[in-house]
């Protein structure tokens, strides 16, 4: 099985691009986000605690969110491999992920980072909130501590992935095909 990991910025397409990926290689998108959302549409246990958290712009708790991981890589079948988008996002569910992908003596394949500068997540979330009406886009408030939460918790995983040799930054300027063609190239090498 592969395992790749989407990373960067709230903002940077990750979702747009996730959608391409997983058609060209057979892959089972996981987006966290996503898996949220439903929860909390769904009016579950799990949805009410993640409602506040993620409404403020604030993470869920770590062992939250790895739970939803493990029972996507159990349940899923007929797929070359695991799309993980927006997980991980702090270093300690880095590290769990690296342990739960251990248990079938497999590794992460890679992590493709779609990069874009601060200025640029404002004007796409903004962009997005029109359209999609999604509470955390709702305010500049909020997208700002979005925007810290990822300077501080997130983006350590660069190193770390970097030190495992795993990590594959890609420009998020440009055209939506300009950035998939980028992304294709990197994974093709997988
Ligand atoms: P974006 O890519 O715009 O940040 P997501 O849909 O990936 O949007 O995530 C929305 C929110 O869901 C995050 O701001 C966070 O509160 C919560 N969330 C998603 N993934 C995780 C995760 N791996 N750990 C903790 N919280 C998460």
């Amino acid at each position: 099985m592969k395992y790749y990991v989407l990373f960067g910025p709230p903002g940077a397409g990750k979702g747009t691009q996730a959608t391409a990926m997983v058609e060209k290689y057979n892959l089972h998108h996981i987006s966290t986000g996503a898996l949220l959302r439903k929860e909390i549409a769904a009016g579950s246990e799990l949805g009410k605690l993640a409602k506040d958290l993620i409404e403020k712009g604030n993470l869920v708790p770590d062992e939250v969110v790895e739970g939803m991981i493990e029972n996507e890589f159990q349940t899923v079948t007929g797929v070359d491999g695991f799309l993980l988008d927006g997980f991980p996002r702090t270093l300690p569910q880095a590290e769990a992920l690296d342990q739960i992908i251990a248990k079938t003596g497999e590794s992460v394949t890679a992590t493709v980072s779609i990069m874009i500068p601060d200025a640029m997540i404002m004007e796409r979330i903004k962009g997005r909130a029109l359209k999609e009406g999604r509470a955390d886009d709702a305010s500049e408030e909020i997208i700002n501590t979005r925007i810290e939460t990822y300077h501080n918790q997130t983006e350590p995983l660069i190193e770390y992935y970097t030190k495992a040799e795993k990590y594959h930054e890609i420009d998020g300027i440009g055209t939506i095909d300009e950035v998939r063609d980028r992304i294709f190239s990197v994974m093709d090498k997988f």
